[in-house]
């Protein structure tokens, strides 16, 4: 594989910008790879500065449902941006996209619209402590929300790919009043949420976990935590910046049937353009400037380039079948890939779902943090990398989800099923 160009613009990058990359997990250190420098993507592939061409089943880390460059996306922003990029004032598309986002998330009454999933998660814990009067958040270790200060406690894939425990800079002050308790564990989350010498204000989970690698909840652990935050009055976070419109229109909490009080969507709903969004009961969301007094704002929110495409997007994903289709389509191809890891011998414990998967490399079952954690990741850089040689695409760290999208034909699954199968088998030389 030619790599001399993006090997080149590594040199340059690494000189201009912290390792290179405006984003940790990007610099494929843990798979022991340089990054490549993308130039396109369309459909189902990547192609990169040197013109390789692979199949993708990154999705920009989970955007991309509809494939890269979808046409009807394209035209959106096209023709969105031929009337001004950025009007800081409102405009007909927010209120556009804020009624799909209504009509389509069960427990979303209002919403409010951000630039990033970073931004959304930050804003509904303030929202949360200013609605409650309380300060702890609590969280469980390998759930990712965002990289504010409060959530860098067992903080899942980038912090886990680096080995690092949280992160300087974020004071002590803070993360004191941040709880991060085993995921799927409800005897500890009970205890923790009943102890009366804690203050907490509200619970955020990821009701799908897609950072520590993707871990589903027990059946009945979304349900007790839905059970007690309702008794105990506390303010229950779903964030759905992966699951939402991903697993179903409504995100998780239509796929499991269970509602929190606010939800946090960012990625789908921006079509591959910068967005977030918070929303959940109108009791709570009237809290938010300036209906309310907790404050939040910003410059780009509402942008008509990210609600042009997050519109275009959603059109697509309402479309009778899309989601059978998708979801029917990837467990068909999570069952080949559990077929292929038996026949190789290498153990592994695929986790799978809807069109969001991690295959383990570990024996045992992955449910939490610490089970995440047992799996091979020397073993995965070695995998990533014989996958990569043969044109797929995977996330650059074995606590990621891999993403099919509506762009991969099943022969497109194959031609990553057979390379799977001939790097499995290295894997066991
Ligand atoms: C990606 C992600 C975020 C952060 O979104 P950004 O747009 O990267 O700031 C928050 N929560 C979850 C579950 C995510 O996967």
């Amino acid at each position: 594989m030619k790599t001399e160009l993006s090997a080149q613009l590594f040199t340059q990058a690494k000189a201009l910008i912290p390792g290179g990359v405006h984003s940790p997990v990007r610099a494929c250190r843990s798979v022991g790879c340089d990054p490549l420098f993308v130039s396109k993507a369309s459909g189902c592939t990547i192609t990169d500065v040197d013109g390789n061409t692979f199949l993708d089943f990154v999705g920009s880390w989970g955007p991309m449902i509809l494939g890269h460059a979808h046409p009807e996306v394209l035209d959106a922003i096209r023709q969105t941006a031929l009337d001004g990029t950025s009007f800081g004032a409102s405009s007909p598309l927010e209120v556009e996209l804020a009624t799909q986002v209504c009509a389509a998330v069960p427990s979303i009454d209002m919403v409010r619209f951000v630039s990033s999933g970073t931004e959304a998660t930050m804003s509904a814990i303030r929202l949360a402590r200013g609605y409650t009067g309380r300060k702890v958040v609590v969280k469980f270790d390998g759930c990712y929300h965002g990289h504010a200060d409060s959530f860098l406690v067992k903080a899942g894939s980038g912090v886990i790919t680096l080995g690092i425990p949280g992160s300087p800079g974020v004071p002590d002050d803070i993360v004191r009043n941040t709880l991060s308790i085993p995921y799927n564990d409800v005897a500890v989350l009970e205890q923790t949420l009943r102890d009366p010498s804690l203050d907490v204000a509200c619970v955020i989970v990821e009701p799908v976990a897609g950072n520590m690698g993707v871990v589903a909840p027990k059946p009945g652990f979304l349900r007790v935590l839905r059970e007690l935050t309702r008794e105990l009055d506390i303010v229950l976070i779903f964030d759905e910046v992966i699951t939402g419109f991903r697993l179903a229109p409504g995100g998780a909490q239509e796929h499991f049937g269970i509602l929190p009080d606010l939800t946090c969507l960012g990625k789908i709903i921006g079509g591959g353009l910068p967005v977030g969004a918070y929303g959940g009961r109108r009791e709570i969301m009237s809290m938010v400037a300036p209906e309310g007094p907790v404050y939040q704002a910003g410059t780009l929110s509402g942008n008509p380039l990210a609600m042009a495409a997050g519109l275009a997007t959603l059109r697509v994903v309402r479309r009778p079948g899309f989601y059978e289709e998708l979801n029917e389509k990837s467990a068909w191809f999570g069952a080949e890939l559990e077929k292929i890891a038996a026949r190789s011998s290498v153990p592994t414990t695929l986790n799978r779902v809807g069109s969001m998967m991690t295959c383990f490399f570990a024996a045992d079952p992955v449910v939490d943090y610490a089970s995440a954690l047992r799996a091979d990741a020397a073993r995965y850089g070695q995998h990533y990398r014989q996958m990569l040689a043969g044109g797929i695409w995977l996330a650059p760290s074995q606590f990621e989800a891999a993403f099919v999208s509506a762009a991969h034909s099943r022969q497109h699954l194959q031609q990553a099923l057979d390379l799977a199968e001939l790097s499995f088998k290295k894997l066991m030389d």
